[in-house]
């Protein structure tokens, strides 16, 4: 059974009608790549899923159980956690408060041991306000709030944008470590190849329409299907 079914989903802001009966599976463990140009609908995806946005139409499926028109809280509860592209952490906290109000609301949150373990950049900035982390470590902290809650699936908007290279290398490898670990994750990137070095299968957005599907594997071998929808020559 998939962990997430998504089935023909309409997302509208006002009249503006953005997604286009958007439909997608992802198994447990699987990490999964929505990619396409600017305003194609991927973050819209990502905030109907996590119940930012209704759908005005289809059907989402957590575990089997339906979710779509549930606050972001109850779905937060069912398993979820979306790591904004704006990211989420409070510039007059510190890394430890930050850390300490994301566990606050969480049914089984992690120790924060279990955090400085896989940031141990984080440990070193406990006591530094989020306001005084470079851009990376501002990332870092902001898919740690999301994993002390302990979700079985994150859903993470551009995680690497804005970021350096080695910064992004950081991260993939972080990524790659989360999956590993038995998370589910579901992730939009304008970076093609850096998110193509870790996802398992792929989903092309074009106008509010999902347009492609596939193993990313085969797009690393031959991305001439991506032309279409990433709008390269
Ligand atoms: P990006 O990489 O730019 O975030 P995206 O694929 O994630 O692209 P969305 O942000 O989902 O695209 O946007 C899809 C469409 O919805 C675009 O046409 C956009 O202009 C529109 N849109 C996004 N947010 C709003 C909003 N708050 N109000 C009205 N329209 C919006």
């Amino acid at each position: 059974m998939s962990l997430l079914e998504v089935e023909r989903i309409n997302t509208l802001y006002g009249d503006s009608h953005v997604l286009f009966d958007v439909s997608l599976h992802v198994a447990e463990n699987e990490v999964v790549a929505l990619l396409g140009r600017n305003g194609a609908g991927k973050t819209t995806t990502l905030r109907s899923l996590m119940g930012v946005l209704k759908p005005r139409s289809g059907a989402i499926r957590l575990n089997g159980r339906p979710i779509q028109g549930l606050p972001p809280a109850r779905i937060a509860r069912a398993g979820m956690q979306l790591v904004p592209e704006e990211r989420a952490v409070f510039g007059g906290l510190t890394v430890e408060e930050n850390l300490r109000v994301a566990r606050l609301t969480a049914e089984k949150p992690w120790p924060l041991d279990r955090i400085w373990e896989v940031f141990p950049r984080l440990k070193e900035r406990r006591t530094s306000r989020g306001r005084t982390l470079s851009g990376g470590e501002q990332q870092m902290l902001s898919i740690a709030r999301a994993l002390i809650r302990d979700p079985s699936l994150i859903l993470l908007d551009e995680p690497f944008e804005g970021l350096a290279p080695l910064i992004v290398q950081d991260l993939v490898e972080l990524t790659k470590r989360l999956a590993a670990d038995g998370r589910t994750i579901i992730v939009v990137e304008q970076n093609v190849a850096a998110v193509l070095s870790f996802a398992d299968r792929v989903y092309g957005f074009n106008n509010g329409h999902v347009v492609y599907e596939g193993r990313a594997a085969d797009l690393r071998a031959d991305a001439a299907p991506m032309r279409g929808f990433m709008g390269l020559a």
